[in-house]
């Protein structure tokens, strides 16, 4: 994830992470259309075939990340409005190159986003 951000900055970087029981296991890269500094909008082909392949490995979403280059770790006004899978994690990375932080957040509908706890034990990709 950290070197997909790198790579692409200041283009915003956005993806699923799936796994079972919590646990990340699978990392799915997806285009952000948008090319933007500002704003993501992931490719819905690459979404259907990311979810495709978890399902087929037993897994399920856990979360959906971005990044905020030179931003906040906050969800912006836009990522709570735009949110189409509450309560699924939003993982937010930010930062800029070499140096991104972690925050992770729990959705609803009815509720603001609420700050939850992870943990990194490794990052392959
Ligand atoms: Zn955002």
């Amino acid at each position: 994830m950290t070197q997909r951000a790198d790579t692409n900055y200041p283009d915003e970087v956005c993806g699923l992470l799936s796994g079972k029981e919590g646990w990340v296991t699978g990392h799915y890269p997806i285009t952000n259309q948008l090319h933007s500094e500002r704003l993501f909008f992931m490719n819905p082909g690459e979404m259907v075939r990311a979810m495709d392949l978890y399902e087929t490995r037993g897994e399920e979403l856990l979360a959906i990340y971005h990044s905020h280059p030179n931003g906040k770790g906050e969800l912006s006004k836009t990522d709570i409005q735009q949110d189409f899978y509450p309560g699924v994690v939003k993982f937010i990375l930010s930062g800029e190159p070499g140096n991104w932080q972690g925050t992770a957040w729990q959705t609803s509908p009815a509720n603001p986003p609420k700050e939850v706890t992870w943990k990194m034990l490794s990052e392959t990709n």
